[in-house]
């Protein structure tokens, strides 16, 4: 009974949370009722999660912030909804996201924008009377639920920096893992070759909590890592991490790289002295701090948006208004018309803005014409990219046939998370949008992981968080993670 007593007073605080602040936040687009299923035993007993509405849950609609799935329930829970309830975890709700993941502010959602709750510890602001600011995007309600104490940690996506940038703007941790550690089964696809679950939480050790949880083998995602390049990367990965993480404090065995490439013009000065601060704290704790380069890093935002859009202009082919999605009958005149006249009242209704943008870039990148100049060229960019960071990581690529250590190599690379704080809300508009991605695409672009952890603001810049990124080899998500936790 002590452990109902708990349960209940866990249930309590989140849902006053929820009451108290959701209706001006808009982060969870669908709650629990009172009523849900007791859970089972496990790691994750007490810990309150939501989860992204563009993962498919059960009991709960899916709508990836569209028109188009408005309607939608999903007939299964996805592998990694299905990993948290049979490990504890007490599900509670569904939250908002830019639609189909395509964004960086969380603004472009049927649902609308999610609205940033960070409140500084010491200011005594009214939370319906503070400035509009963007939570970011596309994860922006999983970011907004987990900081303004509507659960423990959340489940996000991020195919070119969607856990990263919510993470940074709201003041939270987020960690985008490793491509293919964690199943992509019954995620709604954006761009596949990108596309990664990922988790946010209050800190680190709840964000490697559910990690821990997640990152298992799962035979219906076919772009799975499989257990032996698993195995292969722990061993890598613990084998550089003796060196230094079995310490106190001490970090005279770690070796963190600067990429001087990650300092571009419209990055705000505002953050450049807090981010000094913490390598400069690093520094005094023993570890080596080297600059690196990542010369291709500038091809990276063109790069994603090509290929990225290419594959979501394939994926969201499927939704026809026939076979799936919002079915908008044409009018009675059109019998006659052609099946894409048919499927286009549906798709016209169904799909945003944003969304009919990226299908339409993505499907002239493909086409005969253009393919070459544009496709193939963001191919080859991406090798180049990848490369990059081969080249200046200590541990060798677990996926490279012939790996050899790099001994001069770095062990982490370190950065600013974002280029500037929070948006706001109210200021934005067109291509500046895509540019919140700089800094965090080139690692999406190459699979690795990364862990955006916040720092502390004090009185510089606009008081708003900050995060800073934690960039890894392929599995080296406990170096990843050891190294958040020295910063956070
Ligand atoms: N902002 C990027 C985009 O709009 C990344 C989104 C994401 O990671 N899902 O494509």
């Amino acid at each position: 009974s002590s452990r109902f007593l708990a349960t209940t007073a866990a249930q309590a605080s989140w849902r006053h949370a929820v009451e108290q602040k959701n209706a001006s936040v808009n982060a969870l687009v669908y709650v629990v009722p009172d009523d849900a299923a007791p859970v089972p035993e496990g790691p994750l007993n007490g810990l309150t999660v939501a989860v992204k509405d563009n993962i498919c849950t059960k009991n709960m609609p899916t709508t990836c912030s569209s028109a188009m799935l408005r309607d939608f329930q999903s007939p299964f829970d996805a592998t990694v909804v299905h990993l948290l309830i049979a490990s504890g975890a007490t599900i509670i709700g569904k939250t908002n996201c830019d639609e189909f993941g395509m964004g960086s502010l969380n603004v472009h959602s049927v649902h609308g924008p999610v609205i940033n709750p960070y409140q500084h510890p010491s200011s005594a602001v009214d939370w319906h009377a503070r400035e509009r600011r963007s939570a970011g995007g596309s994860s922006g309600g999983s970011g907004a639920a987990v900081a303004a104490g509507m659960c423990d940690a959340a489940l996000a996506t991020d195919t070119g920096g969607s856990v990263r940038l919510p993470a940074s703007y709201c003041g939270v941790v987020g960690l985008k893992p490793s491509y293919g550690l964690i199943s992509r089964w019954g995620v709604v696809s954006f761009a596949d070759s990108l596309d990664c679950v990922a988790v946010i939480g209050k800190g680190v050790t709840s964000a490697s909590k559910l990690f821990d949880v997640l990152s298992v083998h799962d035979e219906k995602d076919p772009t799975a890592a499989r257990p032996v390049t698993r195995k292969n990367a722990r061993e890598l990965c613990s084998e550089h991490l003796t060196g230094w993480a079995s310490y106190s404090g001490d970090l005279t065995k770690l070796c963190i790289g600067i990429p001087q490439e990650y300092f571009p013009t419209s990055l705000d000065s505002s953050i450049v002295s807090p981010f000094r601060r913490v390598v400069r704290a690093l520094k005094n704790r023993g570890a080596t701090v080297l600059p690196v380069s990542l010369p291709n890093t500038r091809y990276a935002l063109s790069a994603y948006y090509v290929i990225a859009s290419a594959e979501a202009s394939s994926n969201l082919a499927r939704y026809d208004g026939l076979q799936y999605g919002l079915h908008v009958p044409s009018p009675p005149d059109s019998v006659a018309r052609s099946p894409g006249e048919v499927y286009a009242h549906s798709r016209t209704a169904g799909f945003g803005a944003e969304v009919k943008r990226r299908i339409l870039l993505g499907t002239y990148a493909l086409t005969a014409d253009a393919f070459d100049n544009y496709f193939l060229q963001a191919q080859q960019l991406r090798q180049c990219i990848r490369d990059d960071f081969m080249r200046v990581f200590r541990v060798p690529n677990p996926l490279a046939r012939s790996a050899t250590p790099n001994e001069a190599g770095v062990h982490v690379l370190l950065h600013p998370s974002a280029v500037r704080t929070a948006p706001h809300l109210d200021e934005q508009d067109g291509l500046d949008t895509y540019t919140q991605d700089v800094l965090t695409v080139p690692a999406s672009l190459a699979g690795l992981p990364v862990l955006s952890v916040p720092i502390a603001v004090g009185g510089e810049g606009d008081g708003w968080p900050l995060g800073v990124s934690v960039v890894g080899q392929w599995g080296c998500e406990p170096m990843v993670l050891a190294v958040g936790a020295t910063i956070e």
